[in-house]
């Protein structure tokens, strides 16, 4: 009777399959969520007051100049008009990349 014997075996493989897909999503998930949660931190830490690093001025992070020097803190996105941080190479809100102007002395 060797097939009876197979057959919880047939089963379980049956069985397991999308079991094991399913923690596998569970993982993946899981991962996105703690993903969400720190992007989430971060973007709360990144509201939180800042200082000009030029003068010391205390500046909110949505500032594009610091109102105490006239700092340029933020740039703006030529493309969409967001705005950005001044060493970011490429526009976190539409992609497009920013050319910077002191990597071209280094073009060989
Ligand atoms: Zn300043
Ligand atoms: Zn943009």
């Amino acid at each position: 009777m060797v097939g009876l014997g197979l057959l919880p075996l047939i089963v379980y493989f049956l069985v397991r399959e999308p079991l094991t897909l399913d923690n596998h999503m569970a993982d993946k998930l899981n991962n996105d969520v703690l993903k969400l949660e720190r992007t989430y931190y971060a973007f709360l830490m990144d509201e939180q007051d800042r200082k000009c690093p030029v003068c010391g001025h205390e500046v909110k992070s949505r500032y594009r100049f610091c109102p105490a020097c006239g700092n340029e803190l933020r740039t703006v996105c030529p493309a969409c008009g967001e705005l950005m941080e001044t060493n970011w190479k490429s526009c976190p809100h539409c992609g497009h990349k920013i050319e910077q102007p002191e990597a071209k002395g280094e073009l060989v």
